[in-house]
């Protein structure tokens, strides 16, 4: 399970002790973002946790660091990157809820000592709420005059284009549409295929959006099945590649930024 993943880096598997003793090496702290939200009927609604705290494993034993539990619930899903609210199952924060989580996760961290941490988030919507977190906590430290250097990334931006081209044959429908797609299906079938139900996968089919959000969500140009691009095509092979691959990239970039 995933839940014991890499355990011997799990703050949350280890006792203050050990905790204690690890930070003194100034370890990165990797905390996994995702949410609790419909994807598709193949897919298990944890879907954004498990990758980012998938992610956040593999960046953690690459770079000798500690991971957090992970956020597993996340902002409100948008039509146009997650299918919207309108889903039975999907369960979601307000803005100032994840926020504030973050930004006390941040501030406990600080207190402990941790001067290094990177945000995996796995869920499109949670960008700017994790960012404001960020920003909040930076600036309660910036009057105790205690250091910390916060990185938020989201996964996918590590995953090599020719990697991506390889796999969508130049008609890579962009991260938005992804959703419960050919991406993360594949990487759940790498990961966690008895979670995978194939034989639910829908027909293919691509949400069709205007140019805008509309309130209150109308569920307008979402698939009925919730996917919203082609996910026929899914293999655990390409799951393996984009992880593999997505990784090696996640872990070489913050090499370079905490300069180690
Ligand atoms: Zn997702």
């Amino acid at each position: 399970m995933i839940e014991t993943e890499y355990a011997h880096r799990r703050i949350d598997l280890m006792s203050w002790t050990t905790y204690r003793d690890r930070l003194k090496d100034d370890p990165i702290i990797f905390l996994p973002a995702g949410a609790l939200e419909q994807h598709g009927p193949h897919l298990p609604m944890g879907c954004d946790a498990i990758l980012s705290a998938a992610m956040a494993a593999r960046a953690a034993e690459a770079l000798d660091g500690l991971q957090l539990p992970g956020l597993r619930y996340g902002y409100k899903s948008q039509s146009r990157s997650g299918g919207g609210q309108l889903f039975p199952g999907t369960t979601s924060l307000d803005g100032a809820t994840l926020t504030a989580m973050l930004r006390d996760i941040l501030r406990e961290l600080a207190r402990h000592g941790a001067r290094r941490v990177v945000v995996v988030n796995g869920h499109v919507e949670n960008q700017w709420f994790l960012t404001e977190g960020i920003d909040l906590a930076l600036r309660d430290l910036a009057r105790s005059q205690e250091e910390m250097r916060v990185v938020r990334c989201e996964y996918w931006n590590y995953t090599p284009q020719a990697v991506l081209e390889s796999m969508f044959e130049g008609a890579f429908p962009g991260v938005d549409l992804e959703h419960a797609a050919l991406l993360e299906t594949s990487m759940m079938l790498a990961l966690q295929p008895h979670l995978v139900d194939l034989d639910a996968l829908p027909e293919d089919a691509t949400g069709a959006f205007p140019g805008h959000d509309v309130y209150p969500q109308t569920g307008e140009g979402v698939p009925s099945s919730g996917v919203l691009a082609p996910a026929r095509a899914a293999s655990a092979e390409k799951g393996r590649t984009l992880i593999e691959s997505t990784v090696a990239e996640m872990a070489a970039a913050l090499r370079r930024e905490f300069a180690i």
